[in-house]
């Protein structure tokens, strides 16, 4: 966690960094200005024709290297996400280090496939070839937020992939794993340039924005993507941006489902990484005839679950990151309370643990949309659970939200489920799982739909995202000249007329057939 103190007599200003286990002042980092933040983005485009000139597999060289400096180095990298996030050991290492790991393995060893040239299946023009190439976008600018310090390094590992030269605007909650990461991947010896961290806060992600980058992918909320987005949009040149933005996911646990696993789910699922989560499951629809077995099989995991500031393995409930977000769970809870939900366990701070910032793992029911807990994002580890008539219900009240970044549903008759998978309004809906393993699966696109944000990140067509395409057209000169080129006149017309009704009208049905199935 951070704050920001200004330092007068250099005008300089600076990221007090506050761990969220302690209370207590563990850093301070100065934070890069917005001229700063262009001369990083004048060295990047400096850097970016070497780099985009070696080959492919050298360039995985370098990110197998920075992977294997986040295995070697993975407690020191464990005991940094820990002090700058207050999450428990397993978390740190589950979603962030495991994650990272796995995907960078994963995208080195299929980049340079993905990225070679392709040629299209032509099924008219017989006398071309078309051929795709993916080449670099340039430079891009890479904005993280403070949950998964360095889960979202995976884009800065595609985008380097790809052949671009990136810049990274960590989270100013979270400084020093921002630190490290240069550290990291100076030690991997990227050629100078070709990958910078810049420390600071929204100033500094703003100067991003406005500076000469060629591509943005922004992690946050909802509110500064959108603040983004209008900026992006005032530039003079066209910048492409991936938004991946918050998320509100609903859990449907319907009759027929595995009540044991959806109750162990819903518990991992909400309270995972202390509930601070894009796609943290954030609300219940159970089915009424199984909702009370269900919610007692929650309650009674929920009490046993371990909150503590050790660092011991055993922990399961860590810290929240700040005072402001531990204001914003209460006041979600008071509100419901106030609308006549119902605390089965949790509900306050845990006072046990202060000075550190914890709030105790809670399950709500008696909610509905009238509260803040069901339509705006608590991210915190709080569960609310309503009861609904049937599927139709749950299908309604999980689409009545502004987000759709991921979802799940739950029922031993997967047809059934999957007929209602394909309703919710979602990116990634998972069955009889939790929606946030999709983030797990670096094989597949990672996005959301309405407030959710849009363009997709991970997975080989996240790659591709990190590309533009060149399409060349190859002419095999088969022909002197096309049939189609000037000058006009009837008989060209009249060849055109009879190509066109034998292909699509009273021509040949047998020729009809073989074009269609070359279609
Ligand atoms: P945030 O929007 O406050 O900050 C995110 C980043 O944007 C930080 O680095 C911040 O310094 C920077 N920033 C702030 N103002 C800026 C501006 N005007 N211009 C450019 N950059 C600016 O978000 P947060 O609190 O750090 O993160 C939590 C949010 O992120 C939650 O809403 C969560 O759901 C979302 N999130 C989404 C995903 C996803 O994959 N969809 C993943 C993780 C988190």
């Amino acid at each position: 966690m951070s704050t920001i103190v200004v330092e007068q007599q250099q005008q300089r200003r600076y990221i007090e960094n506050i761990c969220p286990i302690t209370g207590e002042v563990i850093g301070r980092v100065a934070i890069a200005t917005p001229q700063e933040v262009t001369a990083a983005v004048a060295k990047a485009r400096k850097a970016l024709p070497n780099w985009t000139a070696l080959p492919i597999s050298e360039r995985t060289k370098y990110i197998l290297a920075i992977r294997d400096l986040f295995v070697e180095r993975r407690d020191h990298v464990l005991d940094t996400i820990r002090k700058d996030t207050g999450k428990t050991r397993t978390d740190a290492l589950l979603a962030d280090v495991f994650t990272l790991v796995d995907a960078l393995t994963f995208f080195c060893k299929h980049a340079e496939k993905t990225l070679a040239p392709k040629e299209l299946p032509l099924h008219f023009f017989k006398t071309k070839k078309s051929l795709l190439y993916y080449e670099p976008l340039g430079v891009v600018g890479v904005i993280t937020p403070w949950n998964f310090p360095t889960a979202f390094l995976t884009d800065v590992a595609l985008a380097l992939l790809a052949g671009n030269c990136v810049i990274l605007k960590p989270s100013e909650v979270t400084p020093l794993i921002g630190e490290l990461t240069a550290e990291l991947f100076a030690a991997a010896g990227l050629p100078e340039s070709v990958f910078q961290v810049i420390l600071g806060d929204g100033t500094t992600g703003a100067a991003l924005v406005a500076s000469d980058i060629d591509k943005l992918v922004f992690t946050g909320s909802v509110r500064t993507g959108k603040m983004i987005y209008r900026e992006l949009a005032n530039k003079d040149k066209f910048t492409p941006v991936a938004l991946e933005l918050g998320g509100k996911d609903p859990m449907i646990v319907l009759e027929d489902a595995d009540l044991e696993r959806a109750a162990e789910a819903a518990v991992w699922g909400g309270l995972v990484n202390s509930g601070q989560m894009c796609s943290s499951v954030e609300r219940v629809y159970v089915i009424d005839s199984v909702a009370d077995k269900f919610t007692n099989l929650v309650v009674n995991k929920v009490k046993t679950l371990r909150q503590s500031s050790d660092d011991g393995p055993e922990v399961d409930i860590g810290a929240i990151i700040f005072p402001k977000q531990l204001e914003i769970i209460e006041e979600h809870v008071q509100d419901a309370i106030a609308k006549g939900a119902k605390v089965l366990t949790g509900g306050s701070r845990n006072t046990d643990l202060l000075p550190g910032y914890y709030y105790k793992p809670t399950v709500l029911v008696d909610v509905d949309h009238t509260m803040k807990v069901m339509t705006e994002e608590t991210f915190g580890p709080v569960i609310p659970i309503m009861k609904v008539r049937d599927e139709e219900e749950a299908i309604r009240l999980a689409n009545d939200s502004r987000y759709g970044l991921t979802a799940s549903i739950w029922s031993q008759n997967t047809e059934r489920a999957k007929r209602l998978a394909l309703r919710i309004e979602a990116g990634t809906v998972a069955i009889n799982d939790c929606g946030a393993t999709g983030f797990g699966l670096c094989e597949a696109p990672w996005f959301g739909v309405k407030d959710s944000g849009f363009g997709f990140v991970h997975s080989l067509e996240g790659l591709k995202n990190f590309c533009k395409i060149k399409h060349l057209i190859v002419d095999r000169g088969l022909l002197k000249r096309e049939f189609y080129w000037f000058p006009n006149g009837a008989k060209s017309y009249r060849l055109l007329l009879t190509m066109f009704d034998m292909l699509f009208a009273k021509g040949s049905k047998k020729l009809q057939a073989i074009f269609r199935k070359g279609v």
